[in-house]
């Protein structure tokens, strides 16, 4: 081992070391200078009214092209960036960019109802997240309310007192909370009841092999049923087929999103679509 080896060995090259932790550690390294290097992309993806429309928002989608890897999906990135604290920053540069887009495609004539911004957990406990926000709505001239924070049912859930404070602070300045990837964590109703969000966003996981009358179809009935208690909109994720669209309109979803409508592209191709 290194300390047998004696000293100048440092344990991040230890042989026996896995593959995994070095690649993550160059990950990291490039991780840092992404920002600069300006290798960061928001997609969007459009979220319609149940059925089929209008367009209600689109959602902005993180990409990194790195250089030598190409595209990197957020599933690899965001934990790292978590991590090491990279995601205040990085995520101070994807809600500045959501909003500057919003701004130019209305600019441009192109309705565009909403953006929503996803937010990690970091950024959601970190000091500075009202400073940010404000900051990126005054210098695009952004209605509060044409921004949604999503934020996921865990994060929400985690500390909810805490979470509550935070997400009236939030609900203060204008903009609209949605709680992400519902299903798939803990809530407490009494918790839910209070938190001023306006949206919950089912999980794909129970759109995925959503049949009638299967367990999946019972499950979002009940979200959907205490969407409509609490007055929320209810929004699926990750519809691919006809068939999901069809049943999740009948069951009563408010609006739908996923690849059936349109996959998360790039501003200028979701542009040209509107
Ligand atoms: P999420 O917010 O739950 O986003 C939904 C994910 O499902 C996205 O993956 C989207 O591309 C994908 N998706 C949409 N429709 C379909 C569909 O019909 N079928 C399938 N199979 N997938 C669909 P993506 O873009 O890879 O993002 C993954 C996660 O990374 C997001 O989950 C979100 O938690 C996080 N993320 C993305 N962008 C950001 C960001 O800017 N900041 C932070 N903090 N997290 C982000
Ligand atoms: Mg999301
Ligand atoms: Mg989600
Ligand atoms: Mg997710």
């Amino acid at each position: 081992s290194a300390k047998e080896q004696g000293r100048n060995v440092y344990c991040f090259f230890e042989p026996s070391m896995n593959r995994g932790a070095h690649e993550q550690l160059a990950l990291v390294q490039d991780l840092r200078r992404a920002l600069s290097l300006e290798q960061f992309e928001l997609h969007y993806q459009p979220k319609l009214r149940a059925p089929d429309g209008p367009l209600v928002g689109v959602e902005a989608l993180l990409r990194w092209h790195h250089h030598e890897r190409g595209l990197v999906m957020p599933d690899t990135f965001i934990p790292l960036a978590e991590k090491t604290g990279l995601i205040l920053e990085i995520g101070r540069w994807v809600i500045n960019e959501a909003c500057r887009q919003l701004m130019e495609w209305r600019a441009q004539g192109s309705e565009v109802p909403s953006v929503s911004v996803n937010l990690s957990a970091t950024q959601f406990r970190s000091p500075g997240l009202l400073g940010k926000i404000k900051e990126a709505l005054a210098r695009h001239g952004m209605p509060p309310s044409s921004l949604i924070l999503e934020i996921t049912e865990s994060t929400a859930m985690h500390d909810p007192e805490a979470s509550l404070v935070i997400l009236q602070r939030l609900s203060a300045l204008g903009v609209q909370i949605s709680i992400d990837d519902f299903g798939t964590g803990y809530s407490s109703l009494l918790y839910l009841k209070r938190l001023p969000a306006s949206e919950l966003k089912i999980d794909r996981a129970f759109v995925k092999d959503l049949v009638p009358g299967s367990e999946d179809a019972a499950i979002v009935s009940a979200i959907i049923a205490l969407g409509r208690t609490l007055n929320l909109s209810v929004i699926a994720e990750g519809v691919e087929t006809e068939a999901q669209q069809k049943l999740l309109t009948e069951l009563g979803c408010t609006s739908l999103q996923g690849y059936h409508f349109g996959r998360p592209d790039a501003a200028a191709s979701i542009g040209a679509r509107l």
